[in-house]
């Protein structure tokens, strides 16, 4: 039998996320551009007596280790389907920030199915595989495609979009995590005080923005950064005001552009290049407006077997 299998699994920013009004089910529709970034986190699965969680790295202690952890999920969701015990000890090395915005718990939902897939030896097509990403939850499937791609629906629904180049990044951590179903209710709130309500009967259908899918494919970073928009960065600076200062500051840095990453409170910075991705950085660190800063790139491959 395999002794353990490794997976590693990528975080991501959304370049767009467009949302649309609320729906009678309570969640929202979506446009929403993902592009997976060289952040990761790893999970090794390893033969045990039962289904054991446990987690290392800096925000480790925010890590819920029993069974609402998203890997754990992923693992009795397998087991499930295929009638076989999730017996498997599951330690996730945590390297994408907790509750920021860049969808590590999905990450690490996305690697767990992947290494119990390989463990087991459950042979699970790509398809099946998908489909256990979507009923773990929204921002999953993208964390077993990577690359870029567009999400409609919930954000399950996924096409894979081309792009012709790099593009590099700085991202402010902030201290804390802002919960994602509080910054939908507060994107929400903020649509029904403004007059024009906040219904999927009351607002347009959200729509891809042409200019950035195009910017995305011929890889111009600096139509990119004329394109990147996200709905709930409102709602995010509403509910943790001090982003705006983050903000601030990563663009007097000398960033592209700023915006805050999903559901925050993670701030992305679009760079020209490396050494201005680390020049923004800098200024991020400098200004003490985050707790700890973080330069990479993207597209990043999606989930895989590395050990
Ligand atoms: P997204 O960008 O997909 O909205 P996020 O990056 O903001 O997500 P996560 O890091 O995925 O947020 O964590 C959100 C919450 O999910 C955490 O507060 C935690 O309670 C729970 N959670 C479940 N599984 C995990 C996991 N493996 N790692 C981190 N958090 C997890």
């Amino acid at each position: 039998m395999t002794a353990s299998v490794v997976v590693r699994a990528p975080a991501k920013v959304n370049v767009q996320l467009a949302v649309g009004g609320l729906r009678p089910d309570g969640f929202h529709d979506l446009a929403n551009v993902f592009l997976a970034v060289g952040l990761h986190d790893e999970v090794t699965a390893t033969p045990a007596d039962r289904l054991r969680i446990t987690a290392s790295g800096p925000d480790a202690d925010q890590v819920p280790l029993d069974e609402t952890n998203l890997a754990a999920r992923a693992a009795l969701a397998l087991a499930a389907r295929r009638g076989v015990p999730a017996d498997v000890h599951l330690h996730i090395a945590k390297d994408i920030p907790v509750a920021g915005g860049m969808a590590g718990g999905s990450a690490d939902g996305a690697a767990a199915l992947l290494a119990c897939d390989a463990l087991w030896g459950t042979g699970a097509s790509r398809t099946e595989l998908l489909e256990i990403c979507a009923e773990l939850g929204s921002d999953v499937p993208f964390s077993l495609v990577g690359g870029a791609a567009l999400g409609r629906g919930r954000g399950e629904l996924l096409e894979p979009l081309e792009t012709g180049g790099t593009f590099h990044w700085a991202f402010a951590v902030a201290d804390g995590g802002l919960s994602t179903p509080a910054v939908y209710r507060e994107c929400d709130r903020l649509r029904e005080a403004s007059g024009h309500g906040c219904t999927a009967v009351e607002l347009p259908d959200p729509q891809p923005s042409p200019a950035l899918l195009d910017a995305l494919r011929t890889g111009d970073t600096g139509a990119l950064a004329g394109a990147l928009a996200n709905d709930l960065q409102a709602a995010a600076v509403s509910l943790r005001p001090s982003l705006a200062d983050t903000l601030r500051a990563g663009s007097t840095g000398g960033a592209l552009a700023a915006l805050v990453s999903g559901s925050g409170p993670t701030c992305a910075f679009l760079a020209k290049d490396p050494e201005n991705a680390e020049a923004v950085a800098e200024a991020l660190l400098a200004s003490g407006t985050c707790r700890a800063v973080r330069v990479t790139s993207g597209p990043a491959p999606g989930a895989m077997v590395v050990g």
